[in-house]
C-alpha cells in the first residue's frame, strides 16, 4: 500500500504535461488552428514534444491562410470575365441584342479570359513552392542567361526594345534545376518587354560575389508605383488593372519567380520608379 501511494503522485506528475499537450493537439486537430501548446516543462522529451506540436500548428495556420487567399483570388478574378458572359447571354436570349460577330467576339474573348486564368492555375500548381521538384545539376549560368536572350531576341525586334546582355568573361556553374529558372528568367525578361514601351532597353546581366550570384533584369519602362511595389509577388496581383488589361497578363509570373527562386534557396528583391523603370534582382547562394 504505501508503495502504491508513492508511484500514484508519480505517474500523475508525468503524465499531466503529456495530457494538456494531447488536449491541445486535439483542438488543433479539430481545427482550432490557432490553439498553441503553453506547457513549460524542463523535461526535454516535453519541449521536443511541445515544440513539435507548434510548429505543426503554424504550418497548418499558414496552409490555412494561403488556401484562403488562393480561394478568395481565384474567385475574384472568374468573377468579372462569367458575369460579363452571363449578361452578354442574357441580353441575346432576351432579345435585347441581337446575335452578330462582334458580340460572338466579346464572349468570346471572355471565354478567353476563363481559359487563361486556369491556366495560370495549373502552372501556379506546377511552380508552388510547397510541389517544386527540382532537378538540380551544375548548370553554365553564362549559357542559360544567353539562352533565355536568344528566345526574346524576335519579340524585342518586333516591339523596337534593345536588349542587353552583360555576361562576365568567366564562365559560372551552379546546381541548378535549368528548366525551372530559365522559366523564372523569362517571367522576368517577358514582363520587362511587356512594361518598356518601344525605344526603351532591358538589360540581363550576371555578377558573382563570394557567397551568391546575382542575376539583374533592368528595364527603362513604366515603372512600378511605391503603393504596388509590395505586392506584386502576390498571385493575381496586377498594378494598374486597366492599363493591365491590354498587357493581358493574370498577375501569376512573378509568383512563379519567387517560388522557383526560394525553392532554390534563394530571394528576388526589387526596385522600381514610375517612369524611370524597374530592376529586379536574383540573388541564387553558391
Ligand atoms: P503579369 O502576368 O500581370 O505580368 P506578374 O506577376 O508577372 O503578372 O506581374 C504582376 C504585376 O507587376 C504586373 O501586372 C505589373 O503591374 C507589375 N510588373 C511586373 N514586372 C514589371 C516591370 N518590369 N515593369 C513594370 N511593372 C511590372
Amino acid at each position: 500500500l504505501p508503495q502504491r501511494s508513492l508511484t500514484v503522485p508519480w505517474s500523475r506528475q508525468l503524465s499531466t504535461p503529456i495530457r494538456r499537450v494531447t488536449v491541445a493537439a486535439r483542438q488543433i486537430a479539430d481545427g482550432n488552428l490557432k490553439e498553441r501548446v503553453t506547457e513549460k516543462s524542463t523535461t526535454t522529451e516535453i519541449v521536443e514534444l511541445t515544440d513539435t506540436v507548434n510548429s505543426m500548428a503554424d504550418s497548418l495556420e499558414k496552409q490555412e491562410a494561403l488556401r484562403k487567399r488562393l480561394t478568395a483570388d481565384v474567385a475574384h478574378e472568374l468573377r468579372t470575365p462569367l458575369a460579363t458572359l452571363q449578361s452578354h447571354i442574357e441580353a441575346i436570349l432576351d432579345g435585347v441584342w441581337e446575335m452578330d460577330a462582334d458580340r460572338l467576339k466579346l464572349c468570346h474573348e471572355e471565354t478567353v479570359r476563363l481559359a487563361k486564368i486556369v491556366k495560370s492555375l495549373e502552372e501556379l500548381t506546377k511552380y508552388d513552392q510547397e510541389s517544386t521538384q527540382l532537378n538540380i545539376k551544375s548548370t553554365n549560368l553564362n549559357g542559360l542567361l544567353g539562352k533565355v536572350a536568344k528566345t526574346f531576341e524576335a519579340e524585342f525586334l518586333r516591339k523596337g526594345v534593345d536588349l542587353t546582355l552583360d555576361l562576365p568573361a568567366k564562365l559560372t556553374h551552379l546546381p541548378l534545376d535549368e528548366d525551372k529558372m530559365t522559366q523564372a528568367l523569362n517571367n522576368l525578361v517577358s514582363n520587362g518587354l511587356k512594361f518598356t514601351p518601344e525605344g526603351g532597353t532591358v538589360n540581363l546581366s550576371m555578377e558573382e560575389t563570394e557567397k551568391e550570384v546575382c542575376i539583374t533584369v533592368a528595364d527603362t519602362g513604366v515603372g512600378i508605383s511605391e503603393e504596388d511595389l509590395p505586392h506584386i509577388f502576390e498571385r493575381f496581383f496586377r498594378a494598374d488593372v486597366s492599363r493591365n488589361k491590354k498587357t493581358g497578363g493574370s498577375g501569376i509570373g512573378l509568383a512563379i519567380v519567387k517560388s522557383i527562386v526560394e525553392a532554390h534557396g534563394g530571394r528576388v528583391e526589387v526596385q522600381s520608379h514610375r517612369d524611370y523603370g524597374s530592376v529586379f534582382k536574383v540573388y541564387l547562394p553558391k
